[in-house]
């Protein structure tokens, strides 16, 4: 079979023959660069030691799977202060050292679980012409680089218990989108108002009628009104916010048991579920 451009696997790197199995294709794959740099001291070397054939898994093609069988090279290093006399060409935009899928593949792969779930990944993967195993793609999910956070200034806080009547946290909300933001260990004046300071991005604080959050919100403002908080310094904000003024408006919160009455843990707050469900009343505008 002919090479063709479908294929494409990125500047450096050519198709030299495309052999088609019954299940899948096998793509034998070269480098054309001249030279290599090493990955210890990084100077370039041209100087080719040997090579050897490596097999490496690529996306499918036609619900068909793909197999690269690349040629890599190993480089001499003429660089006499450098530990490394021999190293291999790394091949960055296609493959990860020692990997035995492509990046594309992981990425599909992780995609797939976080869709659904590893197991249901592993099941659907050949169908597609694919193949990992649920602890396989589960090890791609968690090795995932994280999501850039959303920007959040309107959040709930929220108590709840790790052991009812005994250990209690707080919830952040994004309000916006009822998401988790974080869970606090505990639900002190301290660690909320130390966390509220450090966001001085946030504009609107939505509680429970509890003083503690209150507190901690007052406090948390006027930290980062004073700047004393590093991110402070990279915020904007109008010339009404930097007043500080704060508005609150409180209303019943609690839960009610079976007779109706609200149940309170014996330091006198309501105990919240754990919910990404925001608070549904309070809310105390902090910058107006
Ligand atoms: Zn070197």
């Amino acid at each position: 079979m002919e090479e063709t451009s479908f294929l494409t696997l990125g500047e450096g790197l050519i198709i030299e023959q495309i052999i088609e199995e019954a299940h899948r294709f096998v793509a034998l794959v070269r480098s054309t660069m001249p030279a290599s740099c090493c990955p210890l001291c990084g100077d370039s070397s041209d100087f080719i030691h040997s090579q050897y054939q490596r097999q490496v898994a690529d996306v499918p093609c036609g619900g068909r799977a793909i197999q690269l069988q690349l040629t890599v090279r190993r480089f001499s290093c003429h660089n006499s202060s450098c530990h490394r006399t021999i190293f291999t060409e790394r091949l960055p935009h296609l493959v990860q050292p020692w990997a035995q899928m492509t990046k594309r593949l992981r990425a599909s792969l992780s995609l797939l679980g976080f869709a659904s779930c590893a197991q249901m990944a592993a099941r659907l993967a050949p169908q597609l012409g694919m193949k990992g195993s649920a602890s396989t793609i589960l090890r791609l999910q968690r090795a995932a680089p994280e999501a850039c956070p959303e920007p959040f200034t309107k959040i709930g806080l929220d108590d709840f218990a790790f052991r009812r009547g005994r250990t209690y946290g707080t919830l952040n909300v994004y309000l916006e989108t009822h998401r988790l933001i974080e869970i606090l260990p505990d639900r002190t004046v301290e660690t909320v108002s130390a966390w509220l300071a450090a966001h001085p991005e946030i504009e609107v604080v939505s509680r429970d009628r509890a003083s503690d959050y209150a507190t901690a919100a007052t406090l948390g403002a006027s930290a980062a009104e004073r700047g004393s908080f590093p991110r402070r310094s990279s915020m904007e904000r109008t010339g009404s916010e930097r007043s500080g003024t704060r508005r609150t408006k409180d209303c019943a919160s609690g839960t009610k048991n079976r007779s109706g009455s609200r149940q309170r843990d014996p330091s006198g707050r309501t105990p919240g579920a754990l919910s990404t469900n925001p608070p549904a009343c309070v809310a105390g505008t902090l910058f107006q």
